[in-house]
């Protein structure tokens, strides 16, 4: 057995069709290279997943991925990252979930699960400090992800950690998510809950009590006391644990930063109002998504109103909150509780079902679809009732619900009538709560990043120009941000470049992004990982690491026939705001997106068409991918 420093040192590979188990060595050459997390995984992925493949056929596969930090006292360190072939995208697929599920998959034995095949029947795997077994599940189809939980913790005992899809990833609807956590944390994105679903598998319980092994441990523990005391230090930090980022939608608001009315505007100006309603009455407390965090950004909610009537659970973060609110002219703050919490029990990404409720509204709007096409449903903006109905019929593929279930991407391709012009989207992946007309530098995060339209793979763009974070990053080449205008558009190709190099590292060691926005540098990373894997890594080291991965994971799309042209922006995300604070401020307009394309390919060492060029991944130690496309 191949153990070293920070690793558990094995992956478990679970083969579906043959019920069968192999664990694996992580190779430590690999592990350099890679690092873990989204590294590792993308390293395998791009190798075993032949070009083409069907993301919901039997022959896809599926990682759950640790990191190096995973199960150790960095603090943040509470992650599993959630790699696969997107069934939404068709391109590469990864979300990030809270939770101690992570941790004690690592502290079972393994750095990374790998699942494959499909099974016969409905099934659970359950993994208990190595001894690894496939059950029956045929008593979870159809329940939700809190009764599923609830049930498999009551059989197996509260020490297990469960990971499960709920009625939606069960019909495969294509935005799906994972749940962990007691169905409170997500892998959101891309559908990874789909693939769960196409393989049969309901839910993974995980028990596991090992330790990891640590290089230099006293060392360690002083870097991370260290940092965890920095990070604690710092006021601004503290109010995650008070307001969450939930209590970002004022500010958002009033930056422009709020996408509301399907993108016709970036503000509304109820952020605030909202906002004080949900503290009043829907916050009941903070919460860390796992036993270690310092931080605390979760939300308890609940909401008593007679209609919306919602129990005490965690969510409504600001993402979720903003999707049943700005997105869709919903002011009802209850309604919103509600819907953010129904989308967590029948498994699906909040983000993409608000964007797809907003696009349904436009259409409705539009003459587009009518009352008879949602049987009866009026989706005129804002109306909830409607609203929850309809996320119930998205997530049993029931009439309409059937081919919303596809995202706007594929609903828009079936209904047609234009609908195509406000289907917002990149590359198939719906748009988070963040609008880049208020901070260019969030343009090249959604046109380029490797799993479509999100504001926070690699990282939210916003944070740098509008809201002035340089993540530590001056000392390698970052433009320093209270010297950069929001709105311009020259320099933010570069600044992005660096950005995205760095935002990608937290996917790989496994840690909570949130961090890296709260304090946390390449120099205190590296320092950490130095002292745990007693590797002597730096910060040059950690950003071309991340440099790698992002690479890689572009290799992984292009090789899917992803170039220049899918890096595009949606036309109505680059327009002047039609309504709210900014509908009068030209500089809002993403006037020459191409440029900042061809800054940010520049930059990259890629070519014209957004391809890397040869001697980039040669560089990189990426040249084994050339033989490939
Ligand atoms: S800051 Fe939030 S997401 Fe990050 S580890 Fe803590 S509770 Fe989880």
């Amino acid at each position: 057995m191949s153990v070293f420093y920070g690793y558990a040192g094995k992956v478990l590979r679970v083969d579906l069709a043959n019920k069968s188990f192999t664990s694996e060595d992580v190779k430590e050459g690999d592990a350099r290279l890679y690092l873990g997390g989204a590294g590792l995984a993308a390293r395998i992925l791009y190798e075993e997943l032949p070009k083409g493949i069907d993301p919901l056929s039997p022959g896809s596969k599926i990682i759950f991925a640790t990191g190096p930090l995973t199960a150790t006292l960095a603090p943040g360190s509470g992650s599993v990252n959630v790699c696969f072939k997107s069934p939404l995208t068709g391109i590469w697929g990864e979300s990030r979930a809270g939770s101690d599920w992570g941790p004690t998959l690592k502290k079972a034995g393994y750095d990374l699960l790998i699942v494959e095949g499909k099974a016969e029947k409905p099934t659970y795997l359950v993994i208990d400090n190595g001894k690894v077994e496939l059950r029956d599940a045929q008593e979870l189809v159809g329940l939700t992800t809190s009764e599923k939980t609830k049930l498999l913790k009551k059989g197996l005992g509260k020490d297990y950690e469960i990971a499960t899809i709920g009625p939606a990833g069960e019909n495969k609807v294509l935005y799906s998510c994972i749940m962990f956590g007691d169905a409170s944390r997500a892998a959101g994105r891309g559908g990874a809950g789909a693939i769960l679903g196409s393989k049969n598998l309901l839910a993974i319980a995980v028990r596991g009590n090992g330790k990891i092994p640590i290089a230099h441990p006293e060392e360690f523990k002083l870097v991370c006391r260290e940092l965890a005391t920095n990070l604690l230090s710092y006021t601004p930090n503290l109010g995650l644990k008070t307001d969450g980022t939930t209590g970002d939608l004022p500010k958002c608001d009033e930056y422009g930063d709020w996408p509301t009315k399907n993108w016709h505007s970036n503000s509304w100006g109820k952020g605030a109002e909202l906002y004080d309603k949900f503290r009043r009455n829907n916050l009941v407390g903070s919460h860390g998504c796992y036993k270690g965090c310092i931080l605390q950004c979760g939300r308890i909610a609940k909401s008593d109103s007679e209609k919306w009537k919602t129990p005490v659970h965690e969510g409504s973060e600001y993402e979720s909150i903003s999707a049943f609110t700005a997105f869709i002219m919903n002011d009802d703050i209850d309604a919103a509780v509600h819907a953010t919490y129904l989308c967590n029990e029948l498994g699906m990404d909040t983000i993409s079902s608000g964007a797809v409720i907003a696009f349904a509204m436009e259409c409705y709007e539009k003459g587009i679809l009518t009352k008879e096409d949602f049987e009866g449903l009026d989706l005129t903006w804002g109306n909830m009732e409607s609203t929850v109905e309809l996320l119930k019929k998205i997530a049993y593929r029931k009439g309409i619900g059937n081919i919303l279930a596809d995202g706007v991407m594929r609903a828009s391709k079936t209904i047609g009538r234009g609908s195509e012009e406000f289907a917002v989207h990149v590359k198939g992946l719906e748009g988070a709560a963040h609008d880049p007309r208020s901070g260019k530098a969030l343009s090249l995060t959604y046109g380029v990043s490797n799993i479509g339209m999100s504001h926070i793979h690699p990282i939210e763009g916003m944070a740098y120009d509008a809201y002035k974070v340089d993540f530590g990053l001056i000392p390698y080449g970052l433009k320093d941000p209270k010297e950069v205008d929001r709105f311009e558009e020259k320099g933010k190709g570069k600044a992005s470049k660096i950005l995205h190099d760095y935002g990608i590292v937290p996917e790989i060691v496994g840690l909570c992004k949130f961090y890296i926005y709260a304090g946390l540098t390449p120099d205190d990373l590296a320092k950490e990982l130095s002292a745990l894997t007693g590797w002597d890594i730096d910060g040059k080291e950690l950003l071309k690491i991340g440099e790698r991965i992002y690479n890689l994971e572009r290799m992984f799309d292009i090789r899917e026939g992803i170039s220049r042209k899918d890096d595009e922006l949606p036309q109505r995300v680059k327009n002047i705001p039609e309504f709210g604070k900014y509908a009068s401020v030209p500089e809002c307009a993403i006037k020459d997106y191409e440029l900042m394309l061809e800054e940010y390919y520049e930059a990259r060492g890629w070519d014209k068409n957004g391809i890397p060029t040869s001697e980039k991944l040669n560089e990189l130690g990426l040249g084994w991918t050339l033989t490939e496309i």
